[in-house]
Parts: structure tokens; sequence; C-alpha cells
């Protein structure tokens, strides 16, 4: 089994602001026992190659991903470009773009079942769209509300996935996904396809909660500001072209 974790966010994102860059992700992982994580900014796809060669260099899968907002709630996509996110507006073209892509690309329900940006009741109604469904790692002993998310993907034989959903690194870790796979892509995908997981998701205390809603956006963030793993060249110029 290999560890996992398919939903991280890092500072090259202006829309969250996040202090700390991919390469301090990564570095992160490594040490943490990782084979393979995502980046998934809001949006857009991190794709400076110099990120990849920093991974690849230490050891470590980082898989090209997004957090997309369709039209109807968010989507984890895996093994995509900038270029085609930019081509998807809605569910009905990333059904188009998954018999396009076919196996190739990996597409996952984001925190189906949480307030607003969640795909809802649109799940169980396109659920051929999906390989998995998050577990998200906001839960509490009580209250979950991964629940219903977990009741529709054992309903259609669809495959859950706990992730971290990080935005910062003093989390980073706790929350994970172990796949019975090699640290490739394809193995990965298939792996997560068949259902071949262990979720790792504890439960959050309320102080964590509190830290992560709360604390963290007011004093660890700025947002529209975006803080780059080397130079910033590539990626400050992609922000900038994406940023509305
Ligand atoms: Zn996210």
């Amino acid at each position: 089994m290999i560890k996992v974790d398919l939903h991280a966010h890092s500072g090259e994102d202006p829309a969250d602001g996040l202090r700390y860059p991919a390469t301090a992700l990564i570095d992160g992982a490594v040490e943490l026992g990782y084979a393979a994580i995502a980046i998934t900014l809001h949006g857009r796809v991190l794709e400076d190659e110099r990120v990849f060669d920093y991974a690849r260099q230490k050891g470590l899968l980082l898989i090209r991903g997004a957090e997309w907002k369709s039209d109807h709630g968010d989507v984890l996509l895996y093994n995509v470009t900038q270029r085609e996110l930019d081509r998807l507006h809605s569910l009905s073209d990333l059904r188009a773009f998954r018999r396009d892509r076919g196996d190739d690309l990996l597409v996952i329900a984001a925190h189906p079942y949480f307030f607003k940006h969640s795909l809802h009741r649109r799940l169980e109604q396109n659920i051929n769209l999906f390989d998995a469904v998050e577990y998200c790692h906001l839960h509490f002993s009580w209250l979950d509300l991964n629940r219903r998310g977990v009741q529709i993907a054992e309903r259609y034989g669809k495959t859950v996935v706990a992730t971290s959903d990080t935005h910062n690194l003093w989390m980073f870790g706790r929350h994970y996904t172990l796949v019975d796979a090699e640290p490739t892509m394809p193995s990965i995908f298939r792996a997560i396809r068949e259902g071949n997981v262990e979720r790792h998701s504890p439960h959050i205390s309320i102080w964590d909660c509190l830290r992560l809603l709360v604390f963290d956006p007011l004093m660890e963030r700025s947002p529209g500001k975006t803080t780059n793993s080397f130079d910033g060249q590539t990626i400050a110029s992609a922000s900038a072209k994406n940023s509305p």
C-alpha cells in the first residue's frame, strides 16, 4: 500500500493566498512518507515543470490536478492541463471530456454534501461521471457530513477516498488514503476505481476546526497574492493570465 493525498493546496493560488509554496508541501510529503500527492488549486492547474522535477528528484509522484468549480459544485480532476480545464464549464462538458479521455482521467466528487460549492443531489444524478467520492477531513465525532456521500458511493459501487484538502502545513499528514498500487498515475487510478484503498481520516477537534476555519484565514493568508516555489516567473504569469 502506498500513501496518497489527492487534494492539497499551495501558495501558487491567489484564490487562497497561502504562504507556503508547492515545494514546501512536497518536502512535507516526502518527510511524511507519501508516495504521491496531487496539488489541486482552485480552477487552475499548477503547470510549472520545475515543481514536477523537484518532486521527481525527491522520489514523490506529483499528480497534475485541479479543484474545478462546475455549474453544480466542486469536482476534483486529475491528469488535466490548464488548456483542458479552461474548456470545461459544466457537468455536460465534463461528460464529453470523460468520453474523450477514458481511463486517463480521474474524477472525484469533492466534499459532495458540504455547504455551498458542493454537488449535493447532483452527485447521485450524475454518478456515472465520477470514479470516487471524497471523504472530507472536516468531521467530528458528533457531526460528519461525509455520511451521505459514503451511502451514495456504496449504493453505486464507487470508491471513497480520504483527503486532507490541506490549506496549511500543520495539519498535513493526518488525512490520507492508502492505495494498493504502484506509485504511477495509471496504477493509482486503477486501484481507486477498483476500490483497493484504505482511508485514514480521524475526527478533528473543535480547536483544530477553529484554527482551520477562523484563525488561519484571518492570520495566515494573503488572498490575491501568490507564494511561488522558485522565482515565481512561470506561475505568477499564469496566475495573472487566469485572474478575473
Ligand atoms: Zn480544496
